[in-house]
């Protein structure tokens, strides 16, 4: 994981925020790869969860999937 990212335009440390519908979910990447095993071989479709930054000065926004094993 990325810690204490900052702004490339700002150079301010950029806060970490969760990014999720108005209806509550949370957001997810989903990648083209298939899942390792069983469920990928049924076509299962790898995903990741979304974590976000944001800068608090110009509002960019950076957002990593967490793809650590
Ligand atoms: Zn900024």
């Amino acid at each position: 994981m990325v810690t204490d990212p900052r702004c490339p335009d700002c150079g301010v440390t950029m806060e970490e925020m969760t990014v999720q519908t108005s209806g509550g979910h949370r957001l997810q990447f989903l990648s083209e790869e298939n899942k390792e095993g069983i469920l990928g071989k049924l076509g299962v479709k790898q995903r990741y969860d979304g974590q976000a930054y944001v800068c608090s000065e110009c509002g960019l926004t950076r957002m990593y999937a967490d793809i650590d094993e």
